[in-house]
Formats: C-alpha cells, structure tokens, sequence
C-alpha cells in the first residue's frame, strides 16, 4: 500500500481520484487551494485515517512530511469560464504548480503523473486525435492561459523523464462528466441537465453542430490507474470516442431528464473548437482500456445526482 500525494483532491476529478485509491487501500494527502475545488467533493473522507486534507495553494513551494509513493498533480481550474476568471493563475498551476509537483516527486523519488487535456490539440486540424498530433493552438487568444499551461506542464515533465530520471504520466483528459460537478461551473453538460432539470432554455453556443466527445467520471478514474499501473511515459489520451453535436447532447438530455425546455442560440466563445474526438488506440492496446458508459446512461445517472442535491439549489 502507498501513499499518494493529489494535487486539486477536491475538485471534481481529484476528489474521486482521492476515492479511487483508498478504495485500493493506499493513503492520500489531498492538497488544494479551493479556488474551485469543494470541501463538499471530499468531507466523506474527512476522519479517514487514511486521508489527510492540506489547504495550499501548489504554485508556492509544496513541502511534505514522510514518504510519498505517488504524486498526482491533477489541480487547475478547468471549465472554460473558472479558467477565464483565473487566467494568472491557471498559468501559474500549469507552469510554477507543475514544477512544484515535480520537485516533491523527484525529492521523493515518487511516481508523477500529470492531467493534461485535449486542449493542447486545440481546434484540431487532424480528426479524430493521435497523441502524434501536435495541435493547432492560439496562444494569445482567451483558452491560451489553460492551453498552453498544459502544453508547458507535458514539456517539464517530460524535461524530468529526459534530465531526471523521473518516473513519470501524462495523462491527455477529453470532455469528462459525472457527479461532483459544480452545477454552475458552465460547462456543456452541467449547463444542460441544470437548465433542463429547472425548466430554464438549453443554451447552444453557435449553431450546435461543434462536437465533443463525453467520457463518465467512472471510466474515466478507471483509464488514470491504468495508465499510472503502466510505464507508458509518453502522453495518452483517455477519452470516450462517441462524438456529438451539442444539438444531439441536448436532444438526449432532454430525453433523459423528460424535460421539455426549449433550445435558445447564443454567440459562439472566441476560439471553440469546432470538432474533438479522442484516437484511443493506444490506451486500447497498450492499457486494455476503454469506456463502457455510454452517453445516455452517464447524463441519467449526473442528472439522478443534480436532482438528489435538490433541483432548486443547482
Ligand atoms: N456549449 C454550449 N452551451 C453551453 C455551454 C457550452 O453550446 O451552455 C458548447 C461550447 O461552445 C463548446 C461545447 O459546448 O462548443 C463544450 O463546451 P465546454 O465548456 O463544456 O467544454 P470545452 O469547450 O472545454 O470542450
């Protein structure tokens, strides 16, 4: 059993990661600033002698006690409008937070292993996409303080693979969703069950033709312990390749959640990407993954906890 240090353990993502490995019967220290994670995501294990909660923010100095096995640098804001807010300091996560993560790992000598993403393919020119791609970002633009964060945090850690020895993973996150997700963090599919759920319109950005392709939470984790139980030290995406247009995701959450909301148009965000859809050959055939919840039942279940919350509260 180890110990596992998880940078950004209460955000949607880190927080289950946080379960995932004391299900295993490793120990965590979660670590976050809660610019957007939520004690909320991990007061269930609060008490744990497994699990310890360090409020800090990981682009100062991370300093910890004790052996560490494993390090999950998985803090950044995320959706679209939390990373707009926070644009300096979602550079710093990537950049200054990164290196951070990488010294504990390396002072450690612990396993590291990053959340990278599908932004670094930006609005992509090759479809669907290889890890062999190398993108078609717009630094200056408004996603470039999340894209190209994430596009520096793979280039240092592979610097640590190369010059250090590290052990290291690159982890490339497409579209993902599930329980956890802040109902407001402004995302598609939160946006969707929310207003469906509550009566409000669906708000298609452009004409809803842009696609995504959505992996559930559970598939998801599964795919992250995977690749870290793998010596794959090159990045792999995990992701589910079922692609959709916002108007097919609207069509199957209104179905779902039995609404009747109509769809309302508004202006496209600058720089959207107009198509994603994950290559997972290789995590099918080096790591023997692949998602099994497809789009249909992953909204049915995030929506059956969007309303246990209670809907007037979203
Ligand atoms: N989108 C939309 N309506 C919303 C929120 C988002 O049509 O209420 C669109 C958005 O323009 C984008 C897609 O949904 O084309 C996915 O957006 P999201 O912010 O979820 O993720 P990302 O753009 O980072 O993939």
């Amino acid at each position: 059993m180890g110990r596992v240090v998880i940078t950004g353990g209460a955000g949607f993502l880190g927080s289950h990661l946080c379960d995932a490995f004391i299900e295993r019967g490793d120990s965590v220290v979660c670590l976050d600033n809660l610019i957007t994670g939520r004690m909320e995501n991990i007061e269930h294990l609060e008490g744990s002698a497994d699990f310890e909660f360090i409020f800090h923010d990981v682009s100062e100095h991370i300093s910890i006690d004790g052996d560490v096995d494993v390090v999950m640098h998985w803090a950044s804001p995320a959706s679209v409008p939390d990373y707009l807010a926070a644009p300096i300091q979602t550079l710093k996560v990537g950049s200054l937070g990164t290196h951070n993560a990488l010294g504990l790992a390396k002072a450690k000598d612990a396993t590291f292993m990053i959340s990278s993403t599908s932004e670094v393919y930006g609005d992509p020119a090759v479809h669907p996409q290889p890890e062999s791609y190398w993108g078609h970002v717009n630094p200056v633009g408004p996603r470039g303080c999340y894209d190209e964060a994430k596009r520096f945090a793979e280039a240092m850690v592979m610097a640590y693979h190369r010059h250090h020895g590290l052990d290291t993973r690159i982890v490339r996150i497409f579209n993902t969703y599930g329980p956890r997700m802040k109902p407001r963090d402004g995302r598609v599919v939160t946006n969707f069950i929310r207003q469906a759920l509550q009566g409000e319109a669906l708000t298609i950005y452009g004409d809803g033709t842009q696609t995504r392709s959505f992996c559930y939470v559970d598939d998801e984790i599964r795919g992250f312990l995977a690749l870290l139980d793998s010596d794959i030290h090159d990045p792999v995406n995990i992701g589910n390749p079922g692609e959709f247009t916002m108007l097919e995701l609207a069509e199957v959450v209104l179905e779902v959640t039995n609404s009747d909301s109509e769809l309302i148009f508004e202006p496209l965000p600058i720089d959207d990407p107009m198509q994603r859809q994950p290559d997972i050959t290789v995590a099918k055939t080096k790591l023997g993954w692949e998602p099994r919840i497809d789009l249909r039942e992953g909204v049915r279940r995030t929506a059956e906890h969007f309303v246990s919350l209670g809907v007037d509260t979203l």
